[in-house]
């Protein structure tokens, strides 16, 4: 089955009241949803005992949680410095997580600078390889998932996310098929073109893995030079990419992942939108959701 949920909180759930993350579980619950993304994208300021009554909440309310790393990290420089600030930003968000109960950390892996993209993926997956060790070495039982980006000048097309993470097993792509379809200047325009998507993921990882991946979803707004402008909500239908289509191939790959929504304000809204929309045609149309488990 797939789990659906937001990254981070929506506005209503401020305007409802609610200030601390340890309501969110039980939040999200009410609302029919099972997923929820915690993100430390500004920082991982989230203190051990708060992340660890998290944890609690999220089991308690049957809610898989994942974690977003900080957008600092750079696995493609040169400067050493910057090299270790990334480290210590996958270390700790690792940590938290695991306080958290979440197994799924999700990583930007870098942007290009002056370097050519065969370079930077060349220092992305050897730096990439020293964090896995630092991360088994201290015994965090995390899954890093690196994710595919927007913008034309960072690294994460979904070509060099597959690539690292031949890496190592444990290594979960993060397909955010938001930014696929603004780096490709609108790519996902039908069910086809996420269909190459899907067989790509299961050429390159097989099936099994690739039926695990993690997943983003929301409307993005792209220019034709940079790629990623701005993320949208669900109902504003003038920026795709359309999540029917994905759904068909969700159900027809049999996906076992977790969706998460990164709408702009309403990402819990949204997460609710598109889990019915799967479920109606999974029920309806292609195959009954018991099989997919
Ligand atoms: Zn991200």
């Amino acid at each position: 089955m797939i789990k659906f949920g937001p990254s981070g909180n929506s506005d209503i759930f401020y305007k409802q009241g609610y200030k601390s993350p340890l309501d969110m579980p039980a939040w999200l619950r009410n609302m029919g949803l099972d997923a929820y993304e915690y993100s430390c994208a500004r920082g991982v300021r989230i203190k051990a005992d708060t992340a660890e009554q998290l944890g609690a909440a999220a089991k308690e309310n049957g809610i898989c949680v994942s974690v977003h790393a900080p957008y600092y990290i750079n696995l493609a420089s040169e400067d050493s410095e910057v090299v270790k600030k990334s480290f210590k930003y996958i270390t700790d968000t690792s940590s938290a997580a695991e306080l958290m109960g979440a197994s799924r950390v999700v990583i930007h892996p870098g942007s290009l600078g002056k370097l050519t993209r065969d370079k930077a993926l060349a220092n992305i997956r050897s730096n990439l390889y020293k964090v896995l060790e630092i991360i088994n070495k201290n015994g965090i039982n995390v899954s890093l998932c690196p994710e595919t980006l927007g913008k034309k000048n960072q690294m994460g097309t979904l070509e060099e996310i597959l690539e690292l993470c031949l890496l190592d097993s444990s290594l979960i792509p993060t397909i955010d098929f938001a930014h696929l379809h603004a780096l490709g200047s609108g790519a996902l325009k039908n069910r086809s073109n996420y269909e190459r998507v899907f067989e790509r993921i299961f050429t390159v990882l097989g099936e099994e893995r690739g039926r695990l991946i993690h997943m983003h979803y929301s409307r993005v707004e792209y220019t034709e030079k940079g790629g990623e402008k701005k993320h949208w909500s669900y109902e504003d239908t003038d920026y795709g990419p359309e999540f029917e289509p994905l759904a068909e191939c969700l159900i027809k790959y049999k996906i076992h992942g977790t969706i998460i929504c990164e709408s702009r304000g309403t990402m819990a809204e949204d997460a609710i939108k598109i889990k019915k929309i799967y479920e109606g045609l999974a029920k309806e149309h292609l195959y009954p959701l018991e099989k997919l488990c």
